[in-house]
């Protein structure tokens, strides 16, 4: 039975991330850039063997593959944009607990290293793209980035926390200070429950 995939209910109000992301960048980064993704994968889908798959084995399948590029890139959009309104709620920030407060302290030496290594990955980062905290096979901890519409899903990997460093995500609210963005997104919205959630989920679930 062929289905087609639906936007994801934003999991807080449009304006309940201000001042870091206004309402009215919430109202078009997911109400025309989110939902356009999901509206052109399930026009490139329809009536082919893909819309029969998962979100997620549709991204396994075609990445890598130029034939495909074109739902890679709208399906990998889509589960992107998934994960990071997952990855940020109103009045997060601060630090993990548990298990990844500990594993983060011991594998960058603390959490404010950490910090530092994600905001400079970010900043580094050419272009469009995304910067995560994600778990490699033996579920050692990385941050990294990912260009356009990739993300470390196709490698195999366990996403934890991202944030979108497309333009669209903080011109309105940063101008072109993608620094001062992501620096905020990390110590006022980052979700650290929902990032501790996905660390333990097994692999194959995500
Ligand atoms: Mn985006």
């Amino acid at each position: 039975m062929a289905k087609s995939f639906t936007l994801m209910p934003l999991p807080y109000d449009q304006s309940a991330l201000r001042p870091v992301i206004s309402a009215r960048t919430v109202e078009f980064h997911y109400g025309k850039h989110h939902k356009g993704y999901v509206d052109k994968l399930n026009e490139l889908i329809m009536g082919t063997p893909y819309a029969h798959l998962s979100l997620e084995d549709i991204i396994r399948k075609t990445a890598g593959d130029e034939a495909a590029k074109k739902i890679f890139d709208n399906a990998s959009q889509v589960w992107n944009h998934d994960f990071f309104w997952r990855s940020m709620t109103p009045d997060g920030g601060g630090r993990p607990a548990g298990r990844l407060k500990t594993q983060i302290e011991s594998e960058f030496g603390s959490f404010d290293q950490f910090a530092e290594s994600f905001v400079k990955t970010a900043v580094e980062h050419f272009g469009s793209g995304w910067v995560w905290l994600s778990a490699a096979n033996d579920g050692g901890l990385k941050v990294i980035s990912t260009h356009d519409a990739k993300s470390p899903l196709i490698d195999g990997h366990r996403a934890l926390l991202c944030c979108d460093l497309w333009e669209h995500a903080y011109y309105l609210d940063y101008q072109n200070d993608r620094e001062s963005f992501v620096h905020d997104f990390l110590s006022r919205l980052a979700n650290w429950n929902y990032a501790a959630e996905q660390q333990a989920t097994p692999a194959a679930a995500q």
